[in-house]
């Protein structure tokens, strides 16, 4: 009983240190007016009901949605509890103004505390009666049909102590603090443009908690509950891919964004991320919806397919049972594959991101990817296991996704290591589950052809009697992360296996491997073409 009496007592202590009962003194017109008052901060609170008589006002609380108003002969002032935003409605036109303090309003009995300091300026003006703080001379009390723009000084964070003698309130443009100093949730926006579409990230400091978003007559609509907006640096941020306009918006109690699109858009999602106070919003476009319009189509079309040859220079890859190097054999597939290619599908361009014995960095290899424009992306390898020999064989192909069997990931986590040679490999962002969900957001509208041209690829190797088909399977590679297009990692056998090696070390494994993998692309082309074209 005593613990729990200390309890108490200590409680209120501490209550009382925070918010302490008080009065302030103020002068409405000439006339001197005590009114009730609660300190937090440093900062007088007073109870929006006290100044119904003094400022010839009515006020009306709604205690399940937590508002409260005082409505004044020109304008409506409204305040919500725990909120840092108060509406001021003009009974004239009905006209509204959303204005930003610093701090939140604080619960009253059956009515809303409000930061004296910062609500003075626009009571005054919202009433027509001069408001005078104490320790200041003249207050302003504009006439209320002037202009509403001028605003209360905004500090960046709350005052540990108010000195009254520096009370004030901006009567001039000199004395506005810009809004950029205020704590605002959500003050940054970026776009990232894909082959697919463009994703748009928000981030917050505070979790996202409720959202929605909907596309109609050509914008895409963003309301976030809860969570304030930088709306003038949001609004002064460059779109681009699908986004040609932002306009962000700070409304009572949720935040918009209205994005204006481009044609060509189609459809739209939405995640949170990063603890949830990242917010993702993809656009996708039409490239693959069977909807493209004709500039589409030839933007698109099927004309650019790129062979990556793993590894290279100072990194060999696997090392097969027979001393063979894993990068020799890829570049060897890779090479006759490009020449089968060219020789027999004259529309179609190949690009290297390695033609010769050249160590090429794994994010490079993404990046010549997207700057050409590829439609597929296609990573050669060899696989191989620890223990040599091994009777494990076979070819197969990899999609990008978390990986779902221990050997998958382990298959994964070797061809990653290649990383261990380059100059930054910090550069590479570890592919936990919780990373994919961006990686994957990513490739969302294309993972669709990958996984065709996967099923077509292991198709080819059914008849095979030297390697038999593995089958399709998943893992995160980090070659395939950074290709914003169709893409498959082909481990063509394992460099382990005696066999295996023995074929693929062979001119005559090798061409056997390109040409099934060219068989493959050129029935994926034939599908792709009547999936662009929406026959
Ligand atoms: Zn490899």
């Amino acid at each position: 009983m005593k613990i729990k009496l200390g309890l108490i007592f200590l409680f209120i202590l501490i209550n009382s240190f925070y918010a302490q009962k008080s009065s302030v003194q103020i002068k409405v017109d000439d006339e001197e007016v005590l009114l009730p008052a609660m300190d937090k901060y440093g900062l007088s609170f007073i109870p929006v009901k006290s100044l119904e008589e003094i400022l010839g006002g009515q006020t009306l609380y709604n205690s399940s949605a937590k508002k409260i108003e005082i409505k004044f002969p020109s304008y409506i002032v409204k305040f919500t509890l725990n909120n840092q935003f108060m509406v001021v409605t003009s009974q004239k036109d009905g006209k509204q103004e959303i204005i930003q303090i610093p701090v939140a309003t604080l619960p009253g009995k059956d009515d809303i505390l409000i930061p004296l300091r910062y609500t003075a300026g626009i009571l005054s003006k919202s009433s027509g009666r001069k408001i005078t703080l104490p320790g200041v001379e003249e207050m302003i009390a504009e006439s209320k049909e002037e202009s509403r723009e001028t605003e209360v000084e905004i500090k960046n964070e709350i005052p540990e102590e108010e000195n009254k003698e520096e009370v004030e309130i901006a009567e001039n443009e000199k004395n506005v603090t810009t809004k950029e100093n205020v704590n605002y949730d959500i003050s940054s926006i970026r776009f990232d443009v894909k082959a697919n579409g463009t994703l748009i990230r928000l981030n917050s400091s505070k979790t996202f908690n409720k959202f929605s978003q909907s596309i109609s007559d050509g914008k895409l609509f963003l309301n976030i509950v809860g969570l304030t907006l930088n709306e003038d640096k949001i609004n002064s941020t460059e779109p681009s891919g699908l986004i040609k306009k932002i306009s962000a918006k700070n409304q009572e109690s949720n935040s918009r964004i209205e994005f204006l699109l481009d044609e060509g858009y189609s459809t739209s999602e939405a995640i949170k991320e990063k603890n949830g106070k990242e917010l993702l919003i993809t656009v996708h476009n039409k490239i693959f919806s069977g909807t493209a319009s004709a500039k589409d189509i030839e933007r698109w079309k099927f004309d650019t397919i790129i062979l990556d040859a793993g590894h290279g220079g100072k990194d060999p890859g696997a090392i097969g049972i027979n001393g063979a190097k894993e990068k020799d054999i890829n570049l060897a597939i890779t090479l006759k594959l490009g020449e089968l290619i060219e020789k027999n599908l004259e529309d179609v361009k190949v690009i290297y991101t390695r033609a010769s014995d050249k160590f090429v960095e794994l994010y490079k290899r993404g990046k010549i990817a997207n700057e050409k424009n590829g439609n597929l992306f296609i990573s050669i390898h060899c696989n191989s296991t620890k223990q040599k020999p091994t009777h494990l064989n076979g070819f197969e192909v990899y999609l990008l996704r978390p990986g779902r069997t221990r050997e998958a990931i382990e298959i994964a986590q070797m061809e990653n290591s290649v990383i261990k040679y380059e100059d930054n490999p910090k550069r590479y962002q570890e592919l936990t589950d919780e990373n994919f969900i961006l990686v994957t957001m990513a490739h969302s509208s294309f993972m669709k052809y990958s996984e065709n041209f996967a099923d077509l690829l292991t198709k080819q190797f059914e008849g095979n009697n030297d390697l038999q088909s593995g089958g399709v399977k998943q893992a995160g590679f980090y070659v395939l992360v950074g290709a914003s297009m169709p893409s498959v990692l082909v481990e063509s056998g394992y460099l382990s296996n005696k066999k295996n090696a023995a074929y693929l070390s062979s001119k005559e494994g090798q061409s056997d491997v390109a040409e099934s993998v060219f068989n493959a692309i050129k029935k994926f082309k034939e599908n792709y073409d009547k999936d662009l074209n929406g026959k």
